[in-house]
């Protein structure tokens, strides 16, 4: 068994607690850490990763008589003692006297409290039912953010499979994934910018100063240095203190990369023999940005044809140059492309003196044979036994079979056919395993008319959320906190940062136990996580031969883990999928109307909330207390919409009341509204159709809508 991560330090008394113990000092050396009755207890330290986003902060939680009682940053992480506000809001969202305290069970319209036995018997009554009457892969498991790359994901997938269903869809399908795929198709793998040896940044659809706060100073030195190019819809403070503001019109990024991709090909500013060496269809992407001179790109885009002209020549000439892509850029019609696109103009303009572009996309001569070619995927391992494989396809490998090579998992989005109009095959039992997904996926009405139509829905998670409200069976789940964790070295915890609250259960206990309840306790033989990670691992869901794309004949020498070991300006599996090889943009389907005259962007994150996290929690509401939208202030003026007024945003399927924000600074054609609140969900704005061909993601930033004064 590998080292647990857990190291208890004993903080030294201080002289009012020495003078508390004295009498009581030497009962207290011969029990050890013994809590002895009309003393207070010691502190432990415990050092750990806060799992509240993906930036994964080292912190060191001291805790005492079982209670959260400080939060600091662990200055030996990577993040080197950094802790967001969220973070130390840890102790509010553990000790939250919202927590769910023991299993419920709806009967009617009430739920009551039962005994973890019964909660798990009747989970396995149910789903055993759904299983006769319409087959395993009528089961599907849906997590969310929290447990994203987290070791337990595997753990769904082995409870799924072991069950018979193919189905285990994450937040991928909404998240972070076409990006992931953009630039595995493209250079090979996902990849982080170079900050550090980029000579100009381009932080392009993102907010580090709210998605990524640790490194978020990293950036902002790039300005300093005047090297900082924003290219955002909203003026974000790192905008205001960039050299290079470029305030571009939703949804037209790919256009915008491929305008200066035509400047910088035509003008000569890169080394076409190098690249000429190292891609294939640079001259496809050459033909194709031919299409997009600065003229017709201003129009598509805004952004006047001077400036375009004026950044393409920093990218061009004052390389090598980072770019910083964020969900701004993904969540699109055609946001895997945008993505390519701009992953391309990185490739350009990019190149470092080793031919590199950004981090981690190295493939060493000689190394490549033991990387994995496209699809970059997530390499899941697994102890034996190993339940066998389903034949049965996920959701979404029909319609989106490149989410599926790529992410190993199916594509969630398609959950309401599945339900609604049995395509390709009836789903009728959900699991949300930290998922509030209600309020966080697109197409609401529709996911909820599902929900109607369910024979069971089980809500895992330490809250009742809007979701776990629609639920049959509601299992409190311990927050990250109390489960075990895993390091970075891959070792696993013995126990949480702090001890497990009321009788909520840790992830890994929940699932055994519902599979032992089920019988299929054979694939989980290991009582604890700690002792299921510590067992030898295989590397598995590699059966399905299908899903392995043939690689071209690759160089000697291939530095880029794609399928011909080169960078793929064009791409055969995207031709392969009916897609453009090349990253053609074409216009968002919806456009603006005399009905709903503005761009609607759905989902920026505000810096109080993650999503749907940390609503209810006092320090973080004091922050914000209502959704904002914001509204500029040409737009406001039209509409008759004051600063500080409720406002109704509607678009072509739904609307929302939020409390307006007038300004200047975001896109004047824009409304911009962030996601995750339940009273005012925004994802009733967003149409079921309209979604990314090859990922499958909706369009959460191109919609349309209008404003109206409440
Ligand atoms: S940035 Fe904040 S929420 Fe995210 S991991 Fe770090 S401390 Fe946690």
């Amino acid at each position: 068994m590998r080292p647990p991560l857990r190291h208890v330090v004993r903080r030294p008394l201080t002289r009012r607690e020495l003078m508390k113990a004295a009498p009581l000092g030497v009962v207290a050396a011969g029990a050890g850490a013994l809590l002895l009755r009309g003393t207070q207890a010691e502190a432990s330290v415990t050092t750990g990763t806060c799992r509240l986003c993906l930036m994964h902060c080292g912190l060191s939680c001291t805790v005492r008589d079982g209670r959260l009682v400080k939060v600091e940053g662990d200055l030996k992480a990577r993040t080197k003692g950094f802790v967001c506000e969220h973070g130390f809001a840890l102790r509010e969202l553990v000790h939250s006297g919202a927590r769910l305290k023991a299993p419920l069970l709806r009967r009617g319209e009430a739920f009551h409290e039962v005994s973890w036995d019964d909660a798990l018997a009747e989970v396995a009554q149910k789903l055993d039912a759904v299983k006769q009457r319409y087959g395993p892969q009528a089961f599907l498991i849906q997590t969310g953010w929290p447990l994203v790359r987290h070791p337990l994901v595997d753990v769904l997938h082995r409870f799924a499979r072991a069950f018979g269903s193919p189905n285990v869809a994450s937040v991928a399908s909404l998240c972070e994934a076409s990006l992931r795929m953009g630039q595995a198709l493209t250079v090979g793998s996902k990849y982080a910018p170079d900050v550090q040896r980029a000579k100009t940044f381009v932080v392009w659809g993102a907010n580090p100063a709210t998605t990524a706060p640790p490194f978020a100073h990293v950036v902002a030195q790039k300005a300093l240095k005047g090297a900082l190019v924003v290219v955002d819809p909203v003026k974000t403070q790192l905008a205001r203190d960039a050299t290079e503001y470029v305030q571009v019109r939703p949804g037209t990024d790919g256009a915008l990369a491929l305008g200066l991709l035509h400047v910088i090909f035509k003008e000569g500013w890169r080394d076409r023999a190098a690249l000429e060496r190292d891609s294939v269809g640079l001259a496809e992407l050459e033909a194709l940005a031919a299409t997009f001179p600065p003229e017709r790109v201003a129009q598509l885009t805004s952004v006047p044809s001077e400036q375009l002209l004026r950044v393409a020549k920093r990218l061009g000439t004052e390389g090598p140059v980072g770019i910083w892509q964020g969900l701004g850029v993904e969540h699109h019609e055609h946001g895997v492309q945008t993505v390519r696109a701009i992953t391309s103009l990185e490739v350009v303009c990019g190149r470092f003196p080793d031919g590199l572009v950004g981090r981690a996309v190295l493939t060493p001569p000689g190394a490549h044979l033991a990387r994995e070619p496209l699809p970059a995927l997530y390499r899941m391992k697994t102890p034996a036994p190993v339940p066998p494989p389903v034949t049965v396809p996920p959701l979404g490998r029909a319609t989106h079979p490149l989410f599926e090579l790529f992410n190993r998992e199916a594509q969630g989005q398609d959950l309401p056919a599945a339900v609604l109009e049995d395509t390709p095959y009836p789903v009728r039992a959900v699991m949300l395993v930290a998922s509030n997904a209600l309020v966080t996926s697109a197409q609401t009405q529709r996911l909820s008319a599902a929900v109607d139509k369910l024979e069971l829905l089980v809500s895992v998670d330490p809250f009742f959320t809007a979701s776990a409200r629609r639920a049959d069976v509601v299992l409190p789940a311990a927050t990250f906190a109390e489960a075990p964790d895993v390091d970075e070295a891959d070792r696993v915890a013995a126990q949480g940062l702090v001890p497990v609250q009321h009788d909520a259960r840790d992830d890994y206990r929940i699932i055994a136990g519902l599979a032992k309840a089920m019988g299929l306790g054979a694939y989980f033989p290991w009582p604890t996580f700690a002792e299921y990670r510590a067992a030898p691992q295989l590397p598995w869901m590699d059966e399905d031969a299908a899903l392995r794309p043939v690689p071209r004949p690759v160089d000697a020498q291939p530095r880029f883990s794609t399928l011909s070991g080169r960078v793929e300006f064009s791409s055969s599996l995207l031709t392969s999928v009916g897609a453009s090889a090349v990253p053609d943009w074409k216009p968002p389907s919806a456009a603006p109307s005399a009905e709903f005259p503005l761009w609607l962007v759905t989902g920026p994150r505000p810096r109080a909330y993650i999503n749907s996290q940390f609503h209810g929690v006092p320090s973080i509401e004091a922050r914000m207390r209502q959704c904002e939208v914001l509204v500029h202030e040409a737009v406001a003026r039209t509409a008759g919409v004051k600063d500080g007024a409720k406002v109704l945003v509607v678009s072509p399927f739904g609307g929302v009341e939020a409390r307006a924000v007038v300004t200047a600074d975001v896109h004047p054609e824009t409304v911009v509204i962030p996601a995750g609140w339940a009273e005012a969900n925004v994802n009733v704005l967003i149409g079921p159709s309209v979604e990314d061909a090859i990922s499958g993601f909706p369009a959460f930033r191109s919609g349309t809508c209008r404003v109206e004064p409440v």
